[in-house]
């Protein structure tokens, strides 16, 4: 809709209002089409919240983005653990690696281990300190993850999903079906 000048000088002022207020709806709703799904996925990795896909080599260089959060399933049984990868201030090819073992998930990582980055992935190790024991499932999962990224044999029914944000709330979503629909579950119950 747009407005023609010379027919709205020609108006009574209540016309003129309703004139201004049906043109200004009028552009609201152009505004509100619906996005592209180019734009969607554009935007859905900006906002983080993902399935990372691509080749192996891709997958285990996005986790040592610096400050990578992601959740490792297993398709097959649905476990999972979610993980922090985040780089050293000091020593850039140092990483430390956390497991989230608490119900907040943007601080309830206990320090695993570590990892010394080469162009090929690198080596992980527990720390000795960890409150994590070398039988712990998180280590174990964490280290044979890792191992087979790194050599590019992880299985296919293993997946990474990068952690999102709430569509609604904008809190950290780091739970496989929160991601995939964008949303966390308290969040969902609202709609
Ligand atoms: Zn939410």
């Amino acid at each position: 809709m747009t407005l023609d000048a010379s027919e709205f000088y020609k108006q009574d002022f209540e016309t003129k209002r309703q004139l201004i207020r049906d043109y200004r709806k009028s552009k609201e709703e152009a505004e509100k089409q619906p996005a592209t799904p180019a734009e969607g996925e554009a935007a859905l990795i900006a906002a983080g919240g993902r399935k990372i896909t691509g080749s192996q080599q891709d997958q285990l260089k996005w986790l040592f983005a610096g400050r990578a959060i992601f959740t490792v399933r297993n398709s097959k049984t649905g476990n999972r653990f979610t993980y922090s990868i985040s780089k050293n201030k000091k020593d850039e090819k140092l990483f430390w690696v956390a497991v989230l073992r608490g119900p907040d998930n943007t601080s309830d990582y206990t320090p695993l281990g570590r990892i010394v980055n080469n162009d090929s992935g690198g080596t992980y190790l527990r720390n000795r300190s960890s409150r994590i024991g070398e039988d712990a499932q998180s280590h174990k999962v964490f280290a044979w993850f890792f191992q087979q990224l790194s050599a590019g044999t992880l299985p296919d029914f293993i997946e990474i999903w990068h952690a999102g944000r709430c569509g609604r709330c904008g809190r950290l979503l780091t739970v496989p079906e929160s991601i995939s629909r964008g949303i966390g579950p308290e969040c969902a119950s609202m709609f």
